[in-house]
């Protein structure tokens, strides 16, 4: 029998290129027709039950149709849906601004609005640019950023990027940037343990700055956590000390918190955990609870102030997009931030967050094919490998994330793992029994796919 689901099946494989997919996969591994969503789960039009422990790549923070945001939403599709944010503003994002600067890292405080994750980050380093431009350094023109970074997909983006995966094919195209060997605790090369060592591999940081300080305008870093890369985690040590070297080569800290942001490590950003600011600041994913697009870059006022100045003298960030600061957006964003205070989101989920990651120890570590397990707040990660002793990886043509993964759809959770680290990032609200649920699914499943 031919039902709707078949019906959209058939009718999304004609029409829709899928995001980071091999389409041919698709023969085999048919798209999930979603059509309900509700708390940490989501429903397909088939009537199957799907736990999002990936936050739909990570931007779903308070569950999926989550009343409070949907009904801001809903008062503000009736209200404004949009409006030209050049000369024009709106009441939600100037909350938001507001609200927003009570909570980040001292320093933050001017906005400009994107739609994306990629667009903050060109933002936050054509601004960078221009502000050493403008204030007489215009030698500075380069990059720098750390082996395995994840900075999205752009052309911009995907320079300060160094995960092979999404950016090798493109290298004729790319920026020159300066890559920077950054930490890998798991594989450390001193032999130390990203707890109690002191972030020798800065030294590498040091060199670089060194050599290229001069001629760099900034250095882009997803703090503590290297997501896409598999969620690598390390030390808040490093920060500082990168902290220190920016200050001292005149060099911005571009923090990118777009997957790290919001109370996904335990704290409201990453960057808290060192107690540093960066200059510029790229908010996303989290920001809207995982509503609409939107992404912030945030700055301090000694950089827009460089910016600041009649206007024959061309000083003016020309950056735009059609959908800045949009309301909808905004409205979501701003109750987000209501939620995570009115219900202690973070405080809850950091309590959730120990039984988590103990139960994950308890199930994987004995395993002989997990290397690695690691966390920070609810993100958990299990890195497996052929040879625990060497650290071998699996040979990628294997697939085993992969494999994984399509097992774990059967059983009704979404892992998507990165290569073959197997991780959870599931909505803040999530609760034991969903934990619990998660992770026994994904020990059967790896036990299928490597036992
Ligand atoms: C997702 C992500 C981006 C890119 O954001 P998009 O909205 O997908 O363009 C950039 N940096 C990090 C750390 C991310 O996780």
């Amino acid at each position: 029998m031919h039902t709707l689901n078949d019906e959209l099946i058939e009718k999304d494989l004609k029409y829709i290129w899928h995001p980071c997919s091999q389409m041919k996969d698709y023969e085999e591994l048919k798209p999930i027709i979603v059509n309900r969503g509700e708390g940490v789960n989501l429903y397909s039009i088939d009537n199957k039950k799907y736990l999002d422990v990936v936050s739909s790549w990570w931007c779903n923070l308070l569950g999926h149709c989550n009343k409070r945001i949907s009904n801001a939403l809903k008062q503000q599709v009736d209200t404004l849906e949009h409006v030209i944010f050049a000369n024009f503003s709106h009441p939600k994002a100037i909350e938001l601004c507001e609200s927003l600067s009570k909570v980040l890292p001292f320093g933050l405080e001017k906005f400009c609005f994107t739609d994306n994750g990629s667009s903050a980050i060109e933002a936050a380093m054509k601004m960078s640019f221009q502000y050493h431009y403008q204030t007489g350094n215009p030698q500075k023109t380069r990059f720098m950023a750390l082996s395995d970074a994840y900075h999205g997909e752009t052309i911009g983006a995907l320079s300060v990027g160094g995960v092979d995966l999404y950016s090798e094919i493109y290298k004729p195209v790319l920026l020159d940037i300066i890559r920077i060997k950054g930490p890998d605790c798991y594989r450390c090369p001193y032999g130390l343990n990203c707890q109690n060592c002191e972030a020798q591999c800065i030294e590498n940081a040091k060199e670089s700055f060194k050599k290229w300080g001069d001629e760099c305008c900034a250095i882009v870093i997803e703090p503590l956590v290297q997501a896409a890369a598999g969620m690598k985690i390390y030390s808040p040590k490093y920060l500082i000390e990168l902290r220190k070297l920016c200050d001292e080569y005149n060099v911005h800290l571009i923090a990118d918190e777009i997957a790290t942001g919001y109370g996904r490590t335990g704290k409201m950003f990453a960057c808290d955990y060192a107690g540093i600011s960066p200059d510029i600041m790229c908010l996303s994913k989290g920001l809207t609870g995982g509503y609409m697009p939107m992404a912030l870059a945030v700055t301090t006022k000694k950089i827009f102030d460089a910016f600041y100045a009649p206007y024959s003298e061309g000083k003016a960030f020309m950056h735009s997009h059609t959908y800045s600061g949009n309301p909808l957006a905004c409205a979501a964003a701003c109750e987000v931030l209501k939620i995570l205070k009115d219900e202690n989101i973070i405080e809850k989920a950091q309590q959730k967050a120990v039984y988590f990651n103990n139960l994950i120890k308890e199930k994987f570590s004995s395993h002989k094919n997990v290397g690695d397990i690691r966390s920070i707040g609810l993100i958990n990660a299990i890195e497996l490998v052929y040879d625990k002793k060497t650290k071998q990886p699996f040979e990628s043509n294997l697939r085993i994330g992969y494999q994984i993964y399509k097992e774990a759809l059967k059983e009704g959770v979404i892992l998507r793992p990165l290569g073959d680290v197997i991780y959870f990032n599931p909505p803040l609200i999530i609760e034991k029994n969903d934990m619990d649920y998660a992770v026994n699914t994904a020990y059967n499943c790896m036990k299928k796919i490597v036992d």
